[in-house]
C-alpha cells in the first residue's frame, strides 16, 4: 500500500493533500522499525519541510522524482531497482543497481528477475542503459536478460547491451556460455525484429573476465575504473566489484560468504553493498526450510546479519547496504538486532526504490516517487535507419487465412499518411 502510495504523489492530482498527510507521518507505514537504520541519518538532516499551498505544485524534498533533479558533477547516485531474492516479489524485485556518476555515466550491476521494470519507471533514456555488470550467474542477478536486450533495443537503444561478467571453472560455467545461449534462445524473437528496428541495437557485446583476478582492473573508461574479485558462493565463478570515480568508491558485494577479499579491497567504499540473508528461523518458518537447509543457507551459502556486520565493522564505509533478504516489519528487526551486535555504523536495510546521493560531504538516502505507468522515454538522438530488405514475414498459406479487413487497414493508411505527410503502404 505505502508504495502504491508513493507512485500516487507522482501521478494524482490530489498531491497536496496526501503529500501532507505522508508528510506528517514521515513515510513510516511500512518502514517504521525495518528502515531504523537509515533513519537518523537522512531524518534528521533533510527536515526541509515541503511548501504547500492550495493549488501550487508540491515537491516534496525528502523525496526523489526520477527526472527532477541534475546530477552534481562530482556526485554519484545509486539507486536500488532490487533487492530481493530469487522467489518472485511484486515489492522486491531481484538484485539489480543503478549507479549514475555525474559524468554522465550509468552502470548496471546486476540484471535480476524482475528488475527492468523497476529500471523503466525511472525515465531514463534506453541508449544510456547499455552497459550491465553480472556478479554472478544466478537468475536473481542475471534473470531480466532479456528484458534488458530486447525490450531496451524495442525501446530506443541504439547500440549494443555490453554485458560484463565472470568466467568460471569450465567455458560452460561462464559469463559468456550463459549469455550468447540465451540469444540462441531468442532466436525467433530477434529474427522477428532484424528489419523491423535499427540492427545496431540488437547485438550484445560479453565482456568475460578472470574470476580470479584479485582487485583486477575489469573496465576503466571515461575516469572510471572497475575491478573485481572473487567471492565464495555455491560454487567457483561469483565475483565482487568496486568501481573508483572521482575520489569516490562504490563497492558491490553480489552474493558471497564473509571473506577477506572483500574485507581487503572494499575498505575506503564510500558505499558499500553486500549481502545479508534472512535469519534462521525466519528461512525455517518463511520458506518452510529444514533446520539443515535453514542453516545451510542462511549460514554456509550466504552471510547471516551478525557476520555482515562484522565485515562492515571491518571496512567502516561511510554508508553500509544490506540488502538480500524480504524486508518486512517482522523479518527486518531480527537482521536489524543480528548486524547491530557486530556493527554500530551507518546503515540502509535495502529495499526497492531507495536512492543515495554520494558526494565527498554527504550521503543522502530517500525513497522514490516512480512512475509505474511509464512509457519509454525519448532517445537523445533520432534512431537509425532500418534496413527492410531483410524483413521476413509469414508464409503465403499463413496470410491466405487472414480476414478481409484490408479496407478498414487501408483507411488507417490514409488517415495516417495525411497526417504526417507520409506515404506508408501495407504488407499485407
Ligand atoms: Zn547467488
Ligand atoms: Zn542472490
Amino acid at each position: 500500500m505505502p508504495k502504491r502510495f508513493v507512485r500516487l504523489l507522482l501521478v494524482s492530482g490530489l498531491v497536496v493533500a496526501i503529500a501532507a498527510l505522508a508528510y506528517m507521518q514521515g513515510y513510516s507505514d511500512r518502514e517504521s522499525g525495518t528502515s531504523i537504520g537509515f533513519m537518523p541519518s537522512t531524518m534528521a538532516n533533510d527536515q526541509a519541510k515541503p511548501k504547500i499551498t492550495p493549488t501550487g505544485t508540491l515537491m516534496d524534498p525528502n523525496i526523489y522524482y526520477p527526472g527532477s533533479e541534475a546530477l552534481g558533477a562530482d556526485e554519484m547516485r545509486l539507486i536500488s531497482c532490487g533487492t530481493g531474492m530469487p522467489t518472485a516479489r511484486e515489492y522486491q524485485a531481484a538484485s539489480c543497481w543503478l549507479l549514475e556518476l555525474g559524468n554522465g555515466d550509468k552502470f548496471l550491476f546486476d540484471g535480476g528477475t524482475g528488475s527492468a521494470a523497476r529500471i523503466a519507471s525511472l525515465g531514463i533514456p534506453y541508449e544510456y542503459l547499455n552497459k550491465i555488470f553480472i556478479s554472478h550467474l544466478h537468475t536473481d542477478h542475471f534473470g531480466d536478460f532479456s528484458a534488458y536486450f530486447i525490450g531496451g533495443w524495442l525501446s530506443g537503444r541504439q547500440g549494443p547491451l555490453h554485458v560484463y561478467g565472470p568466467s568460471g571453472a569450465r567455458p560452460e560455467t561462464g559469463t559468456k556460455y550463459a549469455i550468447e545461449h540465451w540469444q540462441k534462445a531468442l532466436t525467433w524473437d530477434v529474427e522477428g525484429r532484424a528489419g523491423r528496428l535499427p540492427a545496431s541495437g540488437g547485438k550484445v557485446v560479453v565482456h568475460e573476465f578472470d574470476f580470479k583476478g584479485e582487485n583486477k582492473v575489469i573496465y576503466e573508461e571515461n575516469g572510471v575504473t572497475i575491478r573485481s574479485w572473487p567471492a565464495n558462493h555455491v560454487i567457483d565463478g561469483p565475483v565482487s566489484f568496486a568501481l573508483e570515480w572521482n575520489g569516490l568508491k562504490f563497492v558491490f558485494g553480489g552474493d558471497t560468504y564473509p571473506n577477506q577479499w572483500y574485507v581487503k579491497y572494499a575498505k575506503d567504499a564510500d558505499l558499500a553493498i553486500h549481502e545479508c540473508f534472512i535469519t534462521v528461523p525466519d528461512l525455517a518458518a518463511k520458506f518452510g526450510f529444514s533446520v539443515s537447509t535453514a542453516l545451510e543457507v542462511g549460514t554456509q551459502i550466504h552471510t547471516p546479519p551478525e557476520a555482515f556486520g562484522k565485515v562492515m565493522s571491518m571496512i567502516k564505509p561511510r554508508m553500509a547496504v544490506a540488502y538480500h533478504f524480504f524486508n518486512d516489519p517482522d523479518t527486518a528487526p531480527p537482521i536489524l538486532e543480528g548486524i547491530r551486535s557486530t556493527y554500530d555504523g551507518p546503515l540502509t536495510l535495502a529495499e526497492d526504490y531507495l536512492v543515495w546521493n554520494i558526494t565527498k560531504d554527504e550521503i543522502r538516502t530517500r525513497k522514490i516517487a516512480y512512475n509505474a505507468d511509464a512509457w519509454p522515454p525519448p532517445g537523445a538522438k533520432a534512431p537509425p535507419p532500418v534496413d527492410r530488405s531483410i524483413t521476413k514475414y509469414t508464409s503465403d498459406w499463413i496470410v491466405e487465412k487472414n480476414l478481409d479487413v484490408t479496407d478498414l487497414v487501408q483507411q488507417i493508411y490514409d488517415r495516417t499518411n495525411k497526417q504526417y505527410g507520409t506515404n506508408e503502404k501495407p504488407s499485407q
